[in-house]
């Protein structure tokens, strides 16, 4: 099974993708074209952990390395990296994510870490043991929002499950003043990034900085939200992708 593949630190796509099958995965540091189909060899691959810094985009290579041998691209644009981020986790590239926003974001002051339901959480946890041990607060998806509860509310459009959902925080957890790094795992359309900020800009909450794990560059709405100041950082930057 593809779990099993990951389990033993192999590509489950190398074993399953024909070898036609390419994905382009550009950083703004290398650009590249490379194979989905790993050969045996690059399962023992040695990644590295480093950045570099291109203006106010950063490269983990590790991770840039992960997605290279992990991901999937499928149909609609999506990028599956569910061996390691999004269905199993693997929790020390998740811990080294967060010691690398901790240095990118250092000298911020960061109260409260503030995600999304569901794929966020896990990477947010681990960013917060870098943070101070701050609390990680996660705006859930709700099937109904009930207004008698003091709650921050608002809708999400869903890239995956393409549609919209609720999306709710209580006031008990993010207050005026809160300074606050908003993580997630992809920056795309920018939509649930857009209601986390609109989530902090309700409570009065300050945001220091948006960390994110894999921005796909080629949809801009990084760039956009740099332009109107805020300071984003992502791991990873997919500058292009192809299923074919
Ligand atoms: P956005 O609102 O920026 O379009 O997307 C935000 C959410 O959609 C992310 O938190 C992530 O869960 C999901 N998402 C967007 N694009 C992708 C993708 O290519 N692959 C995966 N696995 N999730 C994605």
């Amino acid at each position: 099974s593809s779990d099993r593949d990951a389990e033993q630190g192999c590509p489950a796509s190398s074993r399953r993708r024909g070898v036609g099958q390419l994905a382009r995965l550009c950083s703004p540091s290398i650009r590249v074209f490379v194979a989905v189909d790993a050969v045996p060899g690059r399962c023992q691959a040695d990644v590295r952990q480093t950045s570099d810094m291109d203006g106010k985009r950063t490269v983990m290579r590790e991770l840039e390395e992960r997605i290279r041998r992990d991901g999937i691209v499928r149909d609609g644009g999506v990028l599956k990296v569910d061996s390691f981020l999004n269905h199993q986790c693997d929790v020390a590239l998740f811990d080294r994510m967060g010691a690398e926003w901790a240095t990118l974001f250092r000298g911020r002051r960061v109260d409260r870490i503030l995600t999304i339901e569901s794929s966020g959480i896990g990477i947010a946890c681990c960013a917060a043991r870098h943070f101070g041990d701050v609390p990680v607060v996660f705006a859930k998806k709700a099937q109904s929002i009930n207004l008698d509860d003091d709650l921050l509310a608002t809708t999400v459009y869903s890239f995956t499950k393409r549609r919209e959902f609720p999306v709710i925080v209580s006031r008990r957890f993010l207050h005026q003043g809160d300074h606050v790094l908003l993580v997630d795992d992809f920056l795309a359309n920018g939509r649930a990034m857009e209601w986390l900020i609109k989530l902090c800009d309700e409570a009065g909450a300050i945001i220091e900085g948006i960390a994110i794990a894999v921005e796909k560059g080629f949809q801009d709405v990084g760039d956009r939200l740099r332009r109107r100041g805020y300071d984003v950082r992502s791991l990873a930057v997919v500058r292009s992708m192809d299923a074919d």
